[in-house]
């Protein structure tokens, strides 16, 4: 099997990785990781063999452009047995292992033809995790300073990395970033077992915000220290939304982390939790949407209703009950609305907040049509607003 066709029987285990999808509140997608086709074929060369279908995602980088990645492991064995891994060790599965300098090869190859535009790349651990992060750097330096590769480079940090690893990659990469899999260490033991939540996981990202904060920017990649990022793996561990919800403001308010990814649990077979049912992609969604009204819209955690099991409800997006409960019987006037209170209406963002402001020094907002240009999506905040005193009425327009 040449390098192309290892990539591309591996774009199946990449969709275990959530990073980089579009998510903002009101349109997460509820199928993540979409896989895009290569679009000029098979990049191995005209008389390639292979399926032209890599592990090649659209990403939504930090500031919302979207960009075609590659996302890859650079080895698919493991020595660790995680409980619903399609990579853990003693899984009857085909594995796949490049070379650094092959794969940094391939990608470039991709990148220079058109196909991507930044990679994200990941691995299972073999030879312990500082052996594994060394050759995950090998990539990074080969790419970085043989190739003269300038685009986005999200690289995965793996436990039991060593702090000065973890400086290295902060000097190479735009983004980097560890999966805690679990909320606590109690629910990551039923995931994970040989994964140290504190000393394995917590203390990299911790370490990754110690040298943010003391060591100058332009020791960074491109004159600026990399944004970092986590993962959990959602349903599998008896964790409640409530769980998840605290550990991810703990890591966007202390750790300043960019973004916390919520991957839905999928049963792997030949996995010890391979009977486990598979999450509700709602419920991932509902943690996407409380997660940035956390952290971007001014919520707290009394804001949200939350079921006696500590899970949001599924039916309805936690920013549509709160409106719901607080603006219903008493709408907002959108003329004289404060950006935190426009903030909390449904359909309004803090893109379309900051237009509503501006628009308003202009003069009176007094259609919807006039929210509608400023990008709110006025189907969902009719309900809750008052334009000059009165109520809107949304009409669907049938032709
Ligand atoms: S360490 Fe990573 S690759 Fe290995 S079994 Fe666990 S989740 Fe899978």
């Amino acid at each position: 099997m040449d390098t192309f066709e290892k990539l591309s029987s591996l774009r199946l285990e990449a969709a275990f990785e959530d990073a980089e999808i579009t998510a903002m509140p009101e349109e997460v997608p509820a199928e993540p990781n979409t896989l895009v086709r290569c679009p000029i074929g098979s990049v191995g060369g005209e008389d390639h063999p292979c399926d032209p279908v890599y592990p090649i995602y659209m990403a939504t980088l930090p500031g919302g452009k979207r960009i075609p990645v590659l996302k890859t492991l650079l080895t698919s064995a493991c020595e660790r047995n995680c409980y619903y891994c399609f990579a853990r060790a003693g899984r009857d599965t085909p594995r796949q292992t490049f070379h650094p300098e092959e794969l940094a090869q391939a990608f470039f190859c991709m990148y220079r033809k058109g196909a991507v535009q930044g990679i994200l790349l990941s691995s299972g651990i073999a030879g312990g995790g500082t052996r594994t992060q060394d050759r995950l750097l090998a990539v990074a330096e080969i790419l970085r300073n043989k190739m003269e590769y300038r685009g986005y480079l999200h690289l995965k940090l793996m436990p039991g990395v060593e702090r000065a690893q973890v400086e290295r990659a902060m000097q190479l990469a735009d983004r980097v970033s560890i999966n805690l899999e679990a909320p606590t260490t109690q629910h990551l033991s039923r995931l994970a077992p040989m994964k140290q939540l504190a000393e394995e996981l917590v203390r990299p990202l911790q370490w990754i915000e110690e040298i943010r904060r003391n060591q100058p920017p332009w020791y960074g990649w491109g004159g600026r220290w990399p944004s970092s990022t986590t993962q959990f793996v959602v349903g599998a561990a008896g964790e409640s939304d409530l769980d998840l919800l605290h550990t991810s403001e703990y890591l966007h308010r202390r750790l300043r982390l960019s973004r916390v990814y919520f991957s839905g649990f999928a049963p792997v077979p030949g996995t010890p939790l391979e009977n486990h049912p598979p999450v509700d992609p709602r419920r991932r969604v509902r943690l996407y949407q409380a997660d940035f009204l956390l952290r971007d819209y001014g919520f707290s955690f009394s804001d949200f209703i939350f079921l006696p099991d500590g899970t949001l409800p599924l039916e309805s997006d936690p920013k549509l009950l709160w409106a719901q409960t607080h603006l219903a019987e008493a709408p907002l006037e959108i003329n004289r609305a404060t950006f935190e209170e426009l903030l909390r209406v449904p359909g309004i963002g803090p893109k379309s907040v900051k237009a509503i402001l501006s628009a308003r020094r202009c003069g009176r907002l007094r259609s919807l049509g006039d929210l509608k240009v400023l990008g709110v999506q006025i189907k969902r905040a009719a309900p809750f607003i008052l334009l000059d005193g009165r109520q809107p009425v949304f009409q669907l327009k049938f032709w």
